[in-house]
């Protein structure tokens, strides 16, 4: 019979080997609910570990990442405003990091401490479940951290092309040089102002800002142009609420939706992944996070 949790715990501090230590760093990280999503996966596999939420700010984040070192975590996650800040104090980038500019998971390799973005990656494997984005045709709304980790992904995995419409066309700008000179992807730019016409030629729609977080009610003014129903996948990256005024007018649209606990969840997943070498058990970390959004 297996052992409990607990008990693998128990003997974990009375034995060793020590249970893994993991955290998220940001500010403010209260009502991140991580932890309540990690420590779900790990009890499910039965891997004894402990994850923390830290609060970091700004000046501590080299001293933090220091702190990491030293205890030996076995991993971590940034969140904001420190995906990019962290990035001196490892060392090594994966080539989604490098490319997105931004880290969001910290992973401990042969002792050395290496900056991924599994943000994109968790993104594309929701939007994967439904179809490959290789040959799509993109528009992604907003160019802040998660528009930039998700563009590079895409990029990454074959988009055709890729339209970004931002209400700060520079910042646009800024993820076509930073990226397209490493993918066959065509980039264009668009300015946003939040009253826009979506044409019939995207088959993925990603709603990337932070438009509509805590607000069920808030959107732009979108108008869709008509195209078969199902043809054309809308996904938002907004969690909380799940779902979000976009996803509404979407579907309204016909078009298939992804909502933005998906993205959440596989991005943790893939962390899980990359810290413990198992399968992450992706239902108990959306039953965690579903349960949280309750509280
Ligand atoms: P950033 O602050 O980096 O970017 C915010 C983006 O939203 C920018 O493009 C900004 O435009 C745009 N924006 C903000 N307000 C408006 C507005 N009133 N009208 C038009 N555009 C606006 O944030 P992140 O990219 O880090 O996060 C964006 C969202 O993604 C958040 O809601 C976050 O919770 C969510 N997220 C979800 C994840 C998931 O796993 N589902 C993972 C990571 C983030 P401008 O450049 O002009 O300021």
């Amino acid at each position: 019979m297996n052992k409990s949790y607990e008990l693998l715990c128990q003997e974990a501090v009375m034995h060793g080997p020590l249970e893994s230590l993991f955290c998220c760093i940001g500010d403010p990280v209260i009502g991140n609910p991580t932890q309540l999503m990690m420590e779900a996966t790990f009890r499910s596999m039965l891997f004894p570990a402990r994850y923390l939420t830290c609060t970091v700010t700004s000046a501590n984040v080299e001293r933090a990442i220091d702190g990491i070192k030293a205890l030996g975590f076995s991993g971590a996650n940034v969140t904001a405003p420190h995906k990019v800040a962290v990035i001196p104090f490892l060392d090594g980038l994966t080539e989604s990091a490098r490319l997105s500019g931004a880290v969001n998971c910290i992973i401990k390799q042969e002792g050395k401490y290496i900056g991924d973005n599994t943000d994109g990656k968790g993104f594309l494997t929701s939007i994967e479940l439904i179809r490959p984005v290789a040959g799509m045709h993109v528009l992604v709304i907003g160019a802040g951290g998660a528009a930039r980790a998700i563009i590079t992904e895409l990029a990454l995995h074959g988009a055709s092309t890729i339209t970004i419409a931002n209400r700060t066309v520079e910042k646009a700008q800024d993820i076509i040089d930073r990226v397209g000179p490493h993918v066959k992807t065509t980039f264009t730019k668009e300015a946003f102002t939040g009253t826009y016409t979506i044409g019939a030629q995207y088959d993925l729609v990603v709603q990337a800002t932070s438009v509509g977080l805590f607000d069920p009610d808030k959107g732009f003014d979108l108008v869709w142009e008509p195209k078969e129903k199902g043809s054309r996948i809308a996904a938002d990256v907004v969690f909380n609420p799940v779902h979000t005024q976009f996803l509404a007018s979407a579907e309204k649209a016909g078009a298939t939706t992804v909502d933005g606990l998906g993205m959440l969840v596989f991005q943790g997943a893939i962390a899980v992944t990359h810290w413990t070498g198992k399968e992450a058990n992706c239902e108990s970390m959306r039953k965690a996070m579903e349960e949280a959004f309750t509280i």
